[in-house]
């Protein structure tokens, strides 16, 4: 048998100043036809556990078709999306005959012109493959489940966890579905709960809290063996298009009116947790003096607004306004993309003193460049791999980086914003988390695997920044209304 594989993934912010183009997809993952099945061995993400799956089928041939990917950022531009999506599509239509189509996604994907391009992409795929064939998706759990993918598509399989540490899991899972499938063995049936609600990552977690419970009741459900996967989706909330929510995804075997029955219980049970995940934030400077005061030795500093991962520009300055502003003795680490105080640095060179703008470069509207003079301690090329459980082996390219030293105040300045899920990005530069007093992380929630034996305390702060936890804040103008927590409104849970 044959199965096609590919993989478009990119995540969409529509608060991001900055556009998604395609040397946004070079710089990150751009792979095509036979390049997609090279160099996924130690690698833990989706792409390689389907692949591990898949191709230990002896009677299994995969055909590579595309492999894309870009960080979380605005929409993708229109001529970018168009030309990627066609390509992956032509080289599906190339493949043909197949027998089933594997397609690793995240769920939360829009260009301009296309609010739900998981949907799109998952529409043309059906239409060329035709209705009894097989589509299985791997999804990030932040997708945005439009009813349009859950009809196009057999079977959906997301992520169980948040800090997200089951990407591989999730891709073997979709191959197993498509496999078992394949091989007549299940029949999978498809049920949707969508809901009017939008949530920050900040309290949205596997570990503990709302989402924990939901998610523990889908694997007692998978484990004890009455559905094939259950997907909840806390969604990417930052979507200003008019279908966006949280939802939950039920594939049963066979057995529709349970996969409907068990959507709308966890549906519900999700809708009722609404208010637990707004979470509690704490100005800058603030925080630092209880970081200062308190008697944790390392300190996170969580400036999840400013999160590459969920789409802000890394370029943040309120957090070193409030450092500059203090009287520290104590090791800080901190960060921000700006390309031209690197540009100034490198043409300084290790050792001299300058005195740059910092932060603000990217994003105007919601940072005021901070004025910084200090040494310039080193120089890198700021590529680095991570080594925790959350896309361990992934490779992240920073651009040149500039590491900026004041006192006991160092600044990591680098060219392009990354996932900072990781203390590698410090560490690659000679920097070591467990020894600073503060740290600053730009990540809501995916951060706390890697950084849980360095992180005696968390504090959330409250900054302005394209990913702002306070989704009241923010400047909607096309999200469907009434929607929680914007509006206050009842609302019974249905399935589809
Ligand atoms: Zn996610």
């Amino acid at each position: 048998m044959r199965v096609a594989f590919g993989l478009f993934q990119h995540e969409a912010n529509s608060f991001c100043p900055q556009p998604t183009n395609l040397a946004g997809f070079q710089r990150h993952y751009y792979k095509a036809g036979a390049e997609l099945l090279e160099t996924t061995r130690g690698i833990a993400t989706e792409d390689a556990g389907a692949l591990a799956v898949l191709c230990s089928q002896p009677d299994i041939e995969v055909v590579p078709l595309l492999g894309v990917k870009a960080g979380s950022g605005a929409a993708i531009e229109r001529d970018t999306y168009q030309s990627l999506r066609d390509d992956l599509l032509r080289r599906l239509e190339a493949a043909m005959p197949v027998d089933g189509l594997l397609l690793v996604l995240h769920g939360a994907m829009m260009a301009e012109g296309e609010d739900d391009a998981s949907g799109d992409i998952l529409a043309a795929a059906r239409q060329l493959l035709g209705e009894g064939m097989p589509i299985v998706v791997s999804l990030d759990l932040h997708a945005n489940v439009t009813c349009r993918m859950a009809k196009m598509a057999t079977a959906l399989v997301g992520y169980h966890t948040a800090p997200h540490i089951d990407l591989y899991e999730t891709g073997q899972r979709a191959a197993e579905i498509l496999v078992d499938t394949l091989h007549g063995k299940i029949q999978p049936q498809m049920a949707l709960c969508r809901l009017p609600l939008i949530v920050p990552a900040e309290n949205a977690r596997h570990t503990d809290g709302p989402l924990a419970d939901i998610i523990n009741r889908a694997l007692e459900l998978e484990l004890r063996g009455e559905i094939l996967h259950g997907g909840v989706y806390p969604v990417q909330p930052w979507l200003d298009a008019p279908d966006v929510g949280c939802s939950v995804v039920v594939v049963t075997d066979k057995d529709a009116a349970r996969a409907h029955s068990y959507a709308l219980e966890m549906g519900s049970a999700f809708w009722q947790r609404r208010t637990d995940f707004i979470p509690e934030l704490v100005t800058p400077a603030a925080a630092i003096a209880k970081a200062l005061d308190g008697e944790a030795r390392t300190v996170i500093l969580c400036d999840s607004s400013d999160a590459p991962s969920s789409g802000a520009t890394g370029d943040s300055s309120s957090l070193l306004h409030a450092l500059l502003a203090s009287e520290i003795n104590a090791e800080v680490l901190t960060n921000v993309v700006d390309a031209p105080a690197v540009e100034r640095a490198c043409q300084a060179g290790v050792d001299a003193e300058i005195e740059v703008d910092l932060g603000g470069s990217l994003a105007p509207q919601y940072y005021q460049p901070v004025r910084f003079r200090g040494i310039v301690k080193s120089l890198h090329n700021g590529v680095f791999r991570f080594k925790g459980q959350g896309m361990r082996g992934v490779t992240m390219r920073m651009g040149r980086t500039a590491v900026l030293e004041r006192g006991s105040l160092r600044v990591v300045v680098m060219e392009h914003g990354v996932t900072q899920w990781d203390p590698e990005l410090y560490r690659s530069l000679g920097l070591e988390p467990k020894d600073a007093r503060i740290v600053q992380v730009k990540s809501p929630a995916a951060f706390r695997a890697a950084y849980a034996d360095i992180a005696d305390e968390i504090i959330l702060l409250d900054t302005p920044g394209a990913a702002s936890p306070k989704l009241t804040s923010l400047a909607w103008q096309r999200l469907s209304r009434p929607i929680y927590p914007l509006d206050d409104l009842e609302h019974t849970p249905m399935a589809e």
